[in-house]
């Protein structure tokens, strides 16, 4: 902490004295206060019982007092004085060497407690470092030189993808006039998703240094204020020096810190919060980007933020960073391994597969460990084992926040992945599998596979075809570890649903027949069927056994299939655990291999019937 982060802590604290010295004194002025002598007479002419004695003072308890609200009599004892213990022993008044009211002590009391209230305060206001009342709604948005950041898209290796989206915007960054007289949109807004570490903050430096633009970077949890109006106007303030230095580049990170959506944050205390979001949208609307500004932003959490954010004219485009596979880990190690020095011969490759699950800031950061590693040992280059305790330094920190793919977890994964992958090109309902990929994704570790865009299928076998598919997962741990994993709580929820819709909204069971037994209400994130619709106890038990008797014909349909692809089902898996993606032609070549005829054998049907489609 700089001094003038410290100066709001003094003021805590002096203002903490100056209320314990106030109360110090308003106290005692309650007592009143008489001469040192008539002090003593008093105790002499027997008119107090009792006599409290400090260091400064003296207090005599008026005789009879005690049992009602005690009077006190206060004097200031002469310094030197030593006459008044004897006395009061002498006239058998009880004695204690402590004053009443506000003593010295009292007041110690109070400015510590005082301080303590203001040191939490202060602490609070921490969450904002470096403002003093000075810089009051001024924006914190530090501005890197005019030249730009120095960053290029060299600098951030294994993102060939969002790099090439974004040439775009340095594009417009460099010449926004020639963008728009080609009668192009101008970009506004960029939204970078991905895990932490990734290399978002990077690419969006890298963006300004491809440009040769200034940078204004600002955190969202900055805007996160006590004080109402103060995020507001801070945004104003961005804005306003982003207009002064166009065409530049401003920077939010953590976006969902202020983005989300509005209304959402529990009760109270979100005012301040939802003005700065105002604030933003509307200067988001408000600046003309032909002048060239871009904002950029950056999440973990998409799905938090507020849908007015992603409208057009906004953050309307989304560049997605994902965790790096091992050939873009191979890359970020070469470009982190320039930095330090590496034993000749070091192979770079066998790091990149011991790291799976790495982002590129922990890959760096293993590098920088293996180095001080190596430094503790004299040597004069780091070895391979020095790095390799570092990544398991790294691997232990990943550990405790859940995010290491560790071998066993990256082999059921696989398993499961391909599984649904073969059970999918197996049935005829969903579209076929692109690419799958045992990266994990975002904060959960939900694998998310790669299936292409899901038309929600209309007819009865599409859908049986798509719960088929969706247990397919699941179907490959158990025929592959004889154990199954939590991986498919996702599967088995859209899977239940749609069996449920199946049969309470769109007709399809032969027992219930073409009933609507749900009210559907329409929800932000589309259509939900909710149980409460009015139906009778014995109905409710009929649907559940419907529900779970397609769910399961389902599931021993996906395990059939796979047990009919074993052979393949080992051989895609174990390379797809070695190239941690499968996408292109490795991908249609493994699936050129899947028996289609297997999922023309539809699970045996009691369901409502329908018509019979064409093969
Ligand atoms: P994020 O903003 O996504 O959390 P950062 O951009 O702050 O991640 O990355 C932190 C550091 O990690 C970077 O400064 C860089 O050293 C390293 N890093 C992350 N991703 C990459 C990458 N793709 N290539 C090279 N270095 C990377
Ligand atoms: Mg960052
Ligand atoms: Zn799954």
């Amino acid at each position: 902490m700089n001094p003038r982060q410290l100066a709001p802590l003094f003021s805590v604290i002096l203002f903490a004295g100056i209320l314990a010295w106030v109360m110090n004194t308003a106290w005692n002025a309650q007592a009143s206060d008489i001469a040192w002598t008539d002090f003593k007479h008093k105790v002499e002419a027997g008119e107090f019982d009792a006599v409290r004695i400090s260091e400064t003072e003296a207090h005599g308890r008026v005789k009879g007092s005690a049992t009602g609200t005690p009077q006190w009599v206060t004097a200031h004892r002469v310094s030197g004085e030593t006459e008044l213990l004897p006395l009061a022993e002498k006239h058998g008044l009880e004695v204690r060497a402590e004053g009443v009211g506000c003593s010295a002590l009292d007041s110690a009391m109070l400015f510590l407690v005082a301080s303590a209230i203001g040191v939490t305060a202060f602490v609070l206001f921490r969450r904002d470092p470096g403002r003093g009342v000075a810089t009051f709604g001024r924006s914190q948005a530090k501005l890197v030189p005019e030249e730009g950041t120095g960053i290029t898209f060299d600098d951030v290796a294994g993102v060939e993808e969002a790099a090439l989206e974004l040439r775009e915007i340095v594009a417009f960054l460099k010449t926004p006039d020639k963008f728009t007289t080609l009668g192009g949109r101008p970009p506004k807004g960029v939204l970078l998703v991905g895990p932490p570490g990734t290399g978002k903050t990077l690419l969006a430096r890298a963006v300004a240094g491809e440009a040769g633009c200034p940078f204004l970077s600002i955190s969202g949890s900055d805007f996160v204020e006590m004080f109402v109006g103060v995020g507001a106007a801070r945004v104003r303030d961005l804005f306003r020096t982003a207009i002064a230095h166009a065409p530049c580049i401003v920077f939010i990170d953590e976006l969902d810190a202020v983005g989300k959506t509005r209304g959402a944050g529990g009760p109270g205390g979100n005012d301040e919060r939802e003005q700065t979001l105002n604030q933003l949208l509307v200067e988001m609307d408000g600046f003309d980007n032909r002048r060239g500004i871009i904002v950029m932003a950056a999440t973990n959490r998409p799905e938090i933020l507020d849908p007015a954010l992603l409208r057009p004219g906004r953050f309307d485009r989304q560049v997605q960073v994902d965790r790096p596979d091992l050939a873009a880990r191979i890359k970020i190690l070469q470009v982190h391994a320039k930095k330090v020095k590496l034993a000749p011969g070091l192979n770079l490759e066998e790091v990149a597969q011991l790291t799976p699950g790495f982002a590129g800031a922990d890959l760096a950061n293993a590098l920088n460990e293996a180095a001080l590693l190596g430094a503790r040992r004299d040597a004069e280059s780091i070895s391979m084992a020095d790095v390799k305790e570092a990544i398991e330094r790294v691997a232990f920190g990943l550990e405790k926040k859940s995010m290491r793919l560790s071998p066993q977890d990256k082999k059921v994964t696989a398993f499961h992945e391909c599984g649904h992958a073969i059970v999918g090109a197996a049935s005829k309902g969903g579209g076929p599998v692109t690419k799958i990929t045992i990266i994990p994704r975002g904060f959960a570790l939900g694998y998310t596979q790669y299936l292409p865009e899901e038309r929600y299928s209309q007819t009865r076998s599409d859908l049986l075809d798509l719960i088929t598919r969706l247990y397919g997962g699941r179907a490959a741990e158990e025929i592959v570890f004889g154990d199954v994993s939590v991986g498919a709580q996702d599967d088995i929820r859209r899977a239940t649903d749609i069996a449920r819709r199946m049969v309470t909204v769109w007709g399809m069971s032969k027992t219930l027949g073409p009933v609507d037994y749900a009210s559907e209400r329409q929800t932000a994130f589309g259509y939900a069927v909710s149980d409460a619709g009015a139906r009778s106890p014995d109905t409710a038990e009929v649907i559940e056994r419907e529900v779970r008797s397609i769910l399961e014909r389902c599931h021993s349909r996906a395990v059939s299939i796979l047990l009919d692809h074993r052979a393949l089902l080992d051989e895609m898996s174990n390379n797809l655990i070695e190239k941690e993606v499968l996408d292109g032609d490795p991908m249609k070549a493994f699936l050129a291999r899947v028996d289609l005829a297997t999922s023309l054998s539809d699970p045996p049907t009691d369901e409502y019937p329908m018509p019979k489609e064409e093969p």
